[in-house]
């Protein structure tokens, strides 16, 4: 049997969750319960594998198995950037390879269309989904150097950009503070909670879902048999999309790197004080270096902010450090609008990233019956949402370009044992952070 060593737990804060519309979860599992399909995780991936699993296969019953409530865990508490052009910091034009970038840009544009076909089919208004495109904003030389590069290489894949620099961009985001930033159009925008409450409650009807049901060990087998706190779940095919808690299921241990980050929102904006800022009603902006800010301009008129990073080797939230990070936060904001200086922050929150030391996720078969698309690399809500639906089109025999590029993708590399592991990841994130300057 494995016992599964590291079980999710949130802080208890998430801005978006609370700010979304309360529903009433589905019923924990309580005894025993039995499926041809088991999938964990209810975030994007998981989602998305449950809901394809049940499309594919209409005579089965598939259960969806969640630690705590959807949109609760790191699928409720990103930024909501649902972003199509890949970004790869590992390559001087941010682009790399270009057959490997269009593999990304497919993939990743797959996901948003899956999410868009979704919210309009279910009418999922809440989620507030806007195809409004992204600004990748600098105000360090470093960061300008970024933009160019990255500009060349988006060009040269055939992507459309658009610089707009100095004053022109306090009309486009209300803030005068960035000297460059880099348009591009096909990101979309959404309220991420709301998005995967609305997808939870739009399941198939052969899907079940059980919230605040932790799965605390394994047995492999002919069957697998997953055990909870009251009782088990017999298994004939387990999907895990539960991001880097799987590798605490008895695969890819060490390979990946549960990294948190953080955010706020702040209380909506009155007339007076949008009317301060000016700029466009809704936008988003990520930073030119992956150490700085992402900042938004929401639906309901806050300001979200996030950066800062943490490494929690357990992949839980670690207790006191939003207060800690709200201090960042409050410093960000207030430079980059000096006229809301009296708007509070309503929430501030961190989730786990299942970051690997390569940057590749995992994809595929796990061990007989077993398989996981696991490892989001922090931008898992258009890339979870695309490998879940593949991963159960492949368990369907229905393989697909894409799915073969998974399938022959890098693995995620081994981490270095303990306590150097954490001595390195530490290291590394604070010299980021000092090094982003003006950016974070
Ligand atoms: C502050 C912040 C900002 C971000 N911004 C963006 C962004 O703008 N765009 C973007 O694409 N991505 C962003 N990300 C990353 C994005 O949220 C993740 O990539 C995405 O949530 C991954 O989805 P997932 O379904 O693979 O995993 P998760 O969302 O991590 O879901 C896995 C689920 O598995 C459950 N689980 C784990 N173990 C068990 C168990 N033993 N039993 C039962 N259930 C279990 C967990 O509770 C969890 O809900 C951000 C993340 C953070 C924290």
């Amino acid at each position: 049997m494995v016992r599964v060593d590291a079980l999710p737990r949130d802080d208890s804060s998430p801005g978006w969750f609370h700010t979304s519309r309360m529903r009433q979860p589905k019923a924990p599992l309580i005894g025993d319960d039995k499926a041809p399909w088991v999938v964990i995780g209810g975030g994007f991936t998981g989602l998305a594998a449950a809901r394809q699993l049940a499309l594919n296969f209409p005579q089965d019953r598939v259960i969806l198995v969640e630690a705590q409530q959807v949109g609760f865990g790191t699928s409720g508490r990103n930024a909501g950037f649902l972003i199509d052009v890949p970004h790869d910091i590992g390559a001087p034009d941010y682009i790399g390879d270009k057959t490997n970038a269009k593999n990304i840009l497919h993939l990743n544009q797959r996901g948003q269309g899956i999410l868009r076909d979704l919210v309009e089919q279910h009418n999922i208004v809440d989620a507030h989904l806007r195809h409004s495109g992204k600004y990748q904003a600098a105000i360090e030389d470093k960061g300008i150097a970024v933009l160019n590069a990255y500009r060349g290489g988006l060009e040269a894949l055939g992507e459309k950009v658009e610089l707009i620099e100095g004053n022109e961009l306090k009309d486009h985001i209300g803030t005068s503070f960035y000297r460059k930033a880099l348009y591009t159009p096909g990101t979309m925008l959404v309220q991420p909670s709301a998005l995967v409450k609305g997808l939870a409650d739009s399941l198939p009807e052969n899907v079940t879902l059980y919230e605040d049901t932790v799965i605390t060990a394994v047995d492999y087998g002919q069957q697998i048999v997953l055990h909870h706190p009251t009782g088990r779940i017999t298994a004939g095919k387990l999907i895990l999309g539960n991001n880097h808690f799987g590798q605490h299921f008895g695969f890819l241990e060490n390979r990946m790197l549960p990294i948190f980050t953080y955010g706020s929102l702040t209380r909506p904006l009155t007339p007076a004080e949008q009317a301060s800022i000016g700029g466009q009603e809704f936008w988003g902006v990520i930073p030119a270096d992956p150490f700085g800010s992402t900042l938004r301009r929401t639906h309901d008129n806050r300001i979200l902010v996030r950066n800062s990073f943490s490494f929690n080797p357990d992949g839980r939230s670690k207790d006191g450090y939003t207060d800690k990070v709200r201090v960042a936060h409050r410093l960000s904001f207030e430079r980059r609008f000096p006229t809301l200086t009296d708007v509070p922050f309503e929430h501030t929150w961190g989730g786990g990233l299942g970051m690997t030391r390569n940057g590749a996720g995992f994809f595929g078969e796990l061990r007989e019956n077993v398989y996981g698309a696991l490892a989001c690399n922090g931008l898992g809500t258009v890339r979870g949402t695309a490998t879940g639906t593949l991963l159960a089109n492949m368990l369907a025999g229905k393989m697909e370009p894409l799915t073969e590029f998974l399938l022959a993708a890098p693995k995620p590399n081994w981490n270095p044992p303990q306590p150097a592991l954490s001595i390195g990841v530490n290291f590394t994130l604070r010299t980021g952070q000092a090094k982003a300057g003006l950016e974070a």
